[in-house]
């Protein structure tokens, strides 16, 4: 079977149990956004899925995030998210092709994309990382120091209209679907907390991967990252 029949499969068999989870939950077909996670794999991978319709790819690394975004320039409505911790010697070149980043692990990071805003025509939301584990290997906030730094936090997007939309989170490496959840849930509860004791509209929760994302959707996740079930099977041409 040629490998990119192999993903048009596992694209669909993920779309559906993303659809079988919103249902589950109660929630609306749609509501949540699936983003691809191209990292580590050819661009012809993301050059396909986003041919097929599949146009939220998401990557890890800055440089490689710069490389594909150059060469897929030509094929329309790529939005592309960087997902993993960023630099700030690497957002210069960051802001100007990213529709959404999910992991502003800082006030300082939060307050470089404030001061680069002119330079991110494309950028519509921003997840806060909030490290829910307390691995030291993780970054972010705690769910303690988020509140804290509120005010900052507030003032920062008052000032620049940084758009901070919502949170994000990483389980804890090692948990499952079941193991995770909790974290999931802590996730969603401190994001209603934060805009009751703010006032800021925080509407997004960037949980589960492909280990987890059902459960993370049973949680309210709104943007789910997955990359490895996408690419199952799949030999790198
Ligand atoms: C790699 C990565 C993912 C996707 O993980 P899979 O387990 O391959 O689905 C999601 N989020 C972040 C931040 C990642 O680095």
């Amino acid at each position: 079977m040629p490998p990119l029949t192999r993903l048009d499969e596992n694209l669909t068999r993920v779309r559906d149990r993303i659809g079988r989870s919103e249902a589950a939950s109660g929630r609306a077909a749609g509501s949540v956004t699936l983003i691809a996670v191209t990292k580590r794999t050819p661009a012809e991978f993301a050059a396909h899925l986003a041919g097929i319709g599949q146009l939220d790819l998401g990557e890890n690394y800055p440089q490689e995030l710069w490389t594909k975004a150059a060469e897929l320039a030509g094929l329309p409505g790529i939005r592309w998210h960087a997902i993993g911790h960023l630099q700030t010697n690497k957002l210069k070149k960051t802001l100007p092709l990213v529709t959404m980043i999910h992991a502003v692990d800082s006030l300082k990071l939060l307050a470089e994309i404030a001061a680069g805003m002119a330079s991110a025509n494309r950028l519509e939301r921003v997840c806060l990382q909030v490290n829910m584990s307390g691995e030291a290997s993780k970054h972010g906030w705690s769910a303690e120091t988020i509140r804290a730094d509120a005010d900052r936090i507030r003032e920062i997007i008052a000032r620049s209209g940084v758009p901070v939309t919502g949170l994000m989170t990483m389980a804890a490496l090692g948990t499952d679907a079941e193991t995770a959840r909790p974290a999931f849930a802590a996730l969603r509860e401190l994001r209603d907390r934060l805009t009751q004791e703010t006032g800021l509209k925080l509407t997004d929760l960037s949980m589960g991967m492909s280990g987890d994302f059902e459960a993370a959707i049973a949680e309210g996740a709104t943007h789910v990252r997955v990359g490895s079930l996408l690419f199952e099977g799949m030999n790198p041409s």
